[in-house]
């Protein structure tokens, strides 16, 4: 059975979270296509060529820690605005929403590009304030050297990049249903969603 989730959104709104928390319940696979941009840019810093290294991605490059640092994020939506790039990382994300027993995706383009007839279509987004605070304290645990000011400026500038980039740009689907989780506590946010995917399973 193909059941595709799509799960679109602004850095740190709180997709990741709900798109694994849906996973979870649904017993779907889970796929974070921002990874793929990730590691794409990770070997761009250490010097690769963005396609040839998109055309290259092993899954293997999808593991570790080292593509959750705001050096790799600037990097990925950098490399995110080439086409070359984007084409390259299409069929493995179709082929991953197309596989048996249901799929959840997130990321920027998911119900807009890579799946357009997703079963359901999610946008989930949050003030800037908001998912700047969420990320500072992420990143904060993770022990990394960061200012509330300087996480505030990434993400505004990735946000600026990802929805004004002329390939596959950052916006809702016509048909997504949209989370804002600025007031929402984690919880009511992945209740709300798996409501969602319930209703048009239950159809
Ligand atoms: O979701 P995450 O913050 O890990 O994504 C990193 C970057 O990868 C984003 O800022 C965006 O530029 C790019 N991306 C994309 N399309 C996706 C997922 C991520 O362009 N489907």
């Amino acid at each position: 059975m193909k059941f595709t989730v799509a799960i679109d959104g602004p850095a740190a709104a709180g997709k990741g979270t709900i798109s694994k928390a849906v996973a979870a319940h649904f017993g779907f696979a889970h796929l974070d296509t921002g990874l793929l941009y990730r590691a794409v840019g990770a070997k761009v810093l250490a010097g690769g060529d963005p396609v040839a290294v998109a055309q290259a991605l092993d899954p293997r490059d999808l593991q570790g820690d080292r593509l959750r640092t705001p050096a790799v994020a600037q990097a990925a939506s950098e490399v995110a605005v080439i086409e070359g790039v984007r084409a390259a990382l299409v069929d493995f994300q179709r082929k991953f929403a197309a596989r048996d027993g249901g799929a959840v995706l997130d990321g920027r383009d998911i119900g807009t590009v890579i799946c357009p007839d997703a079963e359901v279509k999610l946008f989930v987004t949050a003030s800037a304030e908001c998912r700047a605070e969420r990320r500072y304290q992420e990143l904060r645990e993770k022990g990394m050297d960061v200012t509330q000011d300087g996480v505030l400026a990434d993400v505004k500038e990735r946000d600026t990049r990802d929805s004004t980039r002329a390939a596959a740009p950052l916006k809702p689907a016509a048909d997504a249903v949209l989370i804002d989780t600025s007031g929402m506590t984690i919880e009511a946010a992945v209740a709300r969603a798996v409501a969602v995917v319930e209703g048009v399973k239950a159809r």
